[in-house]
């Protein structure tokens, strides 16, 4: 039996194909049958562009149901899909392209011409456009093709989805995500959720992360349920569906949102029976604000692009605020020092993960794979926690110093090397602070060279058309040297105390 995840999409597909699969955000329903058919018409156009089983097809394009067939194309397919930030510029986009040198690229309309020289560059051997309301080409080289595509054999191994995860040298990481990956973390996701056939998930994450892409969408297919599918998180937009759906996933930044709406109260949610967080740590402040008002507790969940979910609070039993939870089903989690050795029960260390949802190396980097794995197989998370009595994990801090912001990571060697290229700029550390509503906000801290003293608005300015928004510094502060240890390491901790308020 193949072991393609699309396969395992298609075994679970509710027996009555016309049940509704998604909802979006104009009214249209799409069936199950009806995005089924989508992505075989999808996969053909993919295959006269030129893809062939094991080929990258890089996409950076807007949420659709559209962009949802186009993933599950590949996935069936057996091309790699990888899913690209929408707020990635120019400059980031051709680095993604040439390190994973895809067969197609499909970008929205409008950024057709300024992303044609990079494709070029990469040689991509089909450029294609899909905008927001599914038109462009990718649907017109579809249109007319047969929607019956023979779901091609994977093995387990087989890669399913390169996600970029950039890393702290600066240079961005594929991670490799395979078919039994997906398989196995969505399976015990649905298991530990308690996903069901009846369950209607209100959908409002991005498709380019793991978040929305795997742990919500997955649950869904998986369970044959249905979503309601928002384009993108708007506050209102989500009250105004809550009372229809089941079950609730969103990053931190949600929570705090739904929070500042007055008429956010206990019978907003009738039918809720799960609200779920993670990809950022949420605010004990958050979750307490939370329950005072609705009644209801947040899960706090914790994963990875490398390994998908790792813990959970549980569906049933406590949930505790401040942790993330036990290992899921399958996943081994164990607390080492630097040197690898196994902490006692309590102690704070590195979090180190087993299993078969973790990936299978980073992307044309065997060096960087090969450092990230233990002797005996273990992946370092560079995540650094402790378990509890009861085994519950919580995740005091971050070893590689990464910043989350709104749910999106930040790494800080990505912006200093920005930075340090502009006029003016000597040196730079770049930390994240404590921020009410992001959870953490980017905040650089600029050396001024000798000659010039740069200036705070120019810099961010040149920033923002380099790097997507989210990564552009909120404050930039301009001083005469960065403190430094005695190794002559800076001292980020300092700066995070100096600034953090
Ligand atoms: P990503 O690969 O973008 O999903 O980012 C993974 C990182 O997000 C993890 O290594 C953690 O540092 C962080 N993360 C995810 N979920 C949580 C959580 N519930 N609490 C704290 N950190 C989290």
């Amino acid at each position: 039996m193949t072991a393609n995840f699309y396969a395992l999409v298609e075994a679970r597909r509710p027996a009555e194909h016309e049940a509704p699969l998604l909802e979006a955000d104009d009214g249209t329903v799409w069936s199950h049958r009806a995005i089924a058919d989508l992505s075989g018409r999808i996969a053909r156009a993919l295959e006269t562009g030129g893809a062939n089983r094991g080929d990258r097809v890089a996409a950076q394009v807007d949420k659709s149901p559209e962009a949802l067939a186009l993933y599950l194309a590949c996935l069936r397919s057996g091309l790699v899909y990888l899913p690209l930030n929408t707020a990635y510029q120019p400059a980031e986009i051709e680095c993604f392209l040439g390190d994973a040198a895809p067969a197609v690229f499909v970008c929205r309309p409008e950024s057709a011409d300024v992303l044609h020289g990079a494709a070029k560059a990469a040689r991509v051997r089909s450029m294609f456009t899909l905008d927001a309301t599914g038109g462009g080409s990718l649907l017109d080289a579809a249109a007319d093709r047969d929607p019956h595509f023979p779901t091609v054999e994977a093995r387990p191994e087989d890669l399913a989805v390169l996600i970029y995860t950039s890393g702290t040298t600066g240079r961005s990481k594929g991670a490799m995500v395979t078919h039994g990956n997906l398989a196995a973390n969505g399976e015990a996701l649905v298991d530990a959720w308690g996903f069901t056939a009846s369950d209607v998930l209100l959908h409002a994450l991005p498709m380019f992360h793991i978040h929305g892409l795997f742990i919500a969408t997955h649950c869904v297919l998986l369970a044959g349920a249905r979503m309601l599918f928002h384009s993108r998180f708007e506050a209102r937009q989500v009250l105004h569906d809550l009372p229809r759906a089941t079950v609730f996933m969103g990053v931190p930044t949600f929570y705090t949102r739904l929070l500042a709406e007055e008429d956010f109260k206990a019978g907003a949610a009738p039918n809720v029976r799960l609200f779920v967080s993670g990809s950022a740590p949420l605010l004990i402040e958050t979750f307490t604000a939370f329950e005072a008002r609705t009644g209801r507790r947040i899960l706090e969940r914790y994963g990875m692009s490398e390994s998908g979910i790792i813990t959970s609070n549980p569906l049933d039993g406590e949930r505790r605020g401040g942790t993330v939870g036990k290992p899921l089903r399958d996943v081994q989690v164990r607390i080492a020092d630097g040197g690898d050795r196994l902490l006692e029960q309590g102690a704070v260390g590195g979090v180190q993960i087993r299993g078969p949802s973790v990936f299978k190396g980073y992307w044309n980097l065997p060096e960087k794979t090969r450092e990230e794995f233990t002797a005996d197989g273990w992946f370092r998370t560079g995540d650094v926690g402790c378990f509890d009595r009861d085994g519950y994990l919580s995740i005091v801090g971050r070893a590689k110093d990464l910043i989350i912001t709104g749910g999106y990571n930040v790494y800080p060697k990505e912006i200093e090397l920005e930075l340090d290229a502009l006029p003016g700029v000597a040196e730079s550390a770049v930390i994240g602070v404590p921020h009410p509503d992001f959870g953490e906000a980017v905040t650089a801290v600029v050396v001024a060279s000798p000659a010039a003293r740069p200036d705070e608005a120019a810099l961010i300015a040149a920033l923002k058309s380099r790097l997507a928004g989210y990564k552009v510094p909120k404050r930039v502060v301009v001083v005469d040297d960065l403190p430094r240890n005695a190794m002559g390491k800076v001292q980020k901790n300092v700066l995070r105390e100096r600034y953090g308020r």
